[in-house]
C-alpha cells in the first residue's frame, strides 16, 4: 500500500476518533442531574416547609383553644356550683366567661383560616410531588439511554484506537514522524483528495501532469496551494 493511501486511511481514523471523542464528551456532560430535576425537587422541599409550618400553626391553635375550654369549664363549674353568692364575684365570673368565649371565637376563626390554607398547600404539595415523580421518571429513562450511548462510544473508541495503533505501527518510525509533523502543520488534514484535477480541500486545479501522476499513484505530490499530499482515491 502506498504511503499516501496509508496516510489517508490513518487520517480517516484520526478524524473519526476526534468526532467520537467529542460525542462522548457531550454524553458525559449530559450525565447526572438536570436543572429540571433539581428545580422540581427544590419546589417540593419549599412546599413541604410551608405545609409543616401551617400544621404547626393549626396544632398550636388547637392547644390554645383546648386551654381556653379548660379555663371556661372551671369558670362555669364555679359559677354554677352554688357556692358563689357574692354579686361582685358572680359578675366577675360572668365577665371572665364572656372574655374567654370572645377569645375562643377569635382563635377558632384563625384556626379555620389556617386549616383552609393548610388544605390548599397540601394539594399544592401533592401536585409538586407528582410533577417531581414524572420528571424523575423521564430523567431516569434519558440517563439510561445516555449510559448505553456512552458504553457504545467507549467500545467504538477502543476499536478505533486499536486500528490507529496498528496503522501507525505499519507506517514505521520515519513515516509516522512525517505524518505527525504534517498533521500539526495542516490542522489534522494531511492528505487531500484529488478529483478531476482539483484539490478537494482548497479547490485549486493542480497542473495536468501532476494530476495524472496522482491518479496513477506515482510518487508523492503536494498541492501547490494548501501543501497537502494529494491522493487520487
Ligand atoms: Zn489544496
Amino acid at each position: 500500500m502506498s504511503i499516501v493511501r496509508q496516510f489517508y486511511r490513518l487520517q480517516l481514523v484520526d478524524a473519526e476518533l476526534a468526532e467520537r471523542r467529542a460525542q462522548l464528551a457531550d454524553v458525559e456532560a449530559s450525565l447526572g442531574e438536570t436543572e429540571d430535576v433539581i428545580r422540581a425537587r427544590q419546589a417540593v422541599v419549599e412546599e413541604e416547609e410551608r405545609v409543616a409550618q401551617l400544621r404547626k400553626q393549626v396544632r398550636a391553635l388547637e392547644l390554645e383553644i383546648g386551654g381556653l375550654n379548660d379555663k371556661l369549664k372551671r369558670n362555669q363549674d364555679r359559677l354554677y356550683s352554688g357556692q358563689v353568692r357574692n354579686p361582685k364575684e358572680l359578675s366577675s365570673l360572668h365577665d371572665e366567661a364572656n372574655a374567654l368565649r370572645r377569645r375562643r371565637s377569635e382563635l377558632e376563626d384563625r384556626q379555620l383560616e389556617a386549616m383552609i390554607a393548610l388544605e390548599e398547600e397540601e394539594a399544592e404539595l401533592a401536585e409538586r410531588q407528582a410533577r417531581l415523580r414524572q420528571i424523575e421518571a423521564t430523567w431516569r429513562q434519558e440517563q439510561q439511554a445516555l449510559q448505553a450511548r456512552k458504553q457504545e462510544l467507549e467500545s467504538l473508541l477502543a476499536e478505533l484506537e486499536e486500528q490507529r495503533q496498528e496503522m501507525r505501527t505499519k507506517l514505521g518510525a520515519a513515516n509516522r514522524a512525517l505524518y505527525d509533523d504534517l498533521s500539526r502543520r495542516l490542522a489534522g488534514t494531511v492528505v487531500a483528495l484529488l478529483k478531476q484535477g482539483m484539490c478537494q480541500v482548497c479547490g485549486v486545479d493542480v497542473p495536468f501532469t501532476m494530476a495524472r501522476a496522482v491518479e496513477r499513484g506515482e510518487g508523492i505530490h503536494y498541492c501547490p496551494v494548501c501543501e497537502r499530499m494529494l491522493y487520487g482515491g
